[in-house]
């Protein structure tokens, strides 16, 4: 039996090195004629790359797809302004915490500027002279959720931003704190950002599909319940923040800082 393309890309992915970087390539020159093709631009003229991105990730069946890029945008307003005072808060906290605790080892802690692929919560960067190698400098990423909602097509894109760094993910009303390292997921990637890519060519080439699936928009809807979800995200704080400091201190061993 021959074996698919596909599944030869997860054993080509392990003696392949660059393979990645050349299907992130392919990524991004689809994801640039989406936006010419379904005028995915933002303000600045510069193509939606997370929403293409994760759109691609996310939805699997190309009807899908052909309805969200074409429907009327912005969507996701509905978001409760109370979810992001208290991600602001967290990363405020988280911060704080972390620029005391390496306060004098040669890395600095930010919050992370926008980038083509979105925007992680907090980075921690190496300061040390030569030590800035990688994309953007990051060593370990902290994505910071504060509702229980969580996208694997988000967490996956943000692998692909920072494919050298440790992603702490921190779900604060689950108490939950994970790693997930890009390295250790090279295979998987590839085969991810190939699914989109191909689903991506399917859009460029051929003609609107129809699906009778119905899309979520993925926006959180209001806070029905405002003091549980408070009483359970600042119980959740306090018993997180040193899991999270510990997960990022193990990850920075990890890299020899
Ligand atoms: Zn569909």
């Amino acid at each position: 039996m021959e074996r698919s393309p596909h599944l030869k890309l997860l054993a080509d992915a392990r003696t392949e090195p660059d393979l990645l970087d050349y299907l992130i390539h392919s990524l991004e020159d689809v994801c640039s004629r989406l936006a010419d093709k379904f005028g995915l631009h933002d303000r600045a003229g510069r193509p939606r790359k997370a929403f293409i991105l994760d759109s691609l990730f996310r939805l699997s069946c190309p009807g899908c797809l052909w309805k969200i890029f074409t429907q009327t945008r912005p969507h996701n307003l509905n978001i409760d302004t109370l979810y992001g005072e208290m991600h602001e808060f967290a990363v405020n906290l988280l911060i704080g915490t972390l620029t005391q605790t390496l306060d004098g080892e040669e890395l600095n802690v930010c919050y992370e500027d926008a980038h083509e692929y979105g925007r992680a919560d907090v980075a921690i960067k190496s300061t040390r002279f030569g030590a800035v190698v990688e994309t953007n400098g990051a060593c370990v990423v902290v994505e910071v959720k504060t509702g229980k909602k969580l996208s694997f097509a988000q967490l996956f894109r943000y692998l692909l931003q920072y494919r050298d760094a440790t992603l702490v993910v921190w779900r604060i009303p689950m108490r939950q704190v994970f790693t997930l390292k890009g390295e250790r997921l090279r295979a998987l990637l590839c085969l991810y950002v190939s699914s989109a890519v191909a689903r991506a060519l399917k859009l460029l080439n051929g003609e609107p599909v129809a699906c009778n699936h119905k899309i979520s928009d993925g926006g959180a809807s209001a806070v029905s319940e405002p003091q549980r979800v408070l009483d359970e995200f600042f119980e959740g704080l306090v018993e997180g923040l040193p899991k999270v400091v510990s997960a990022v201190f193990e990850s920075l061993r990890e890299v020899g800082l």
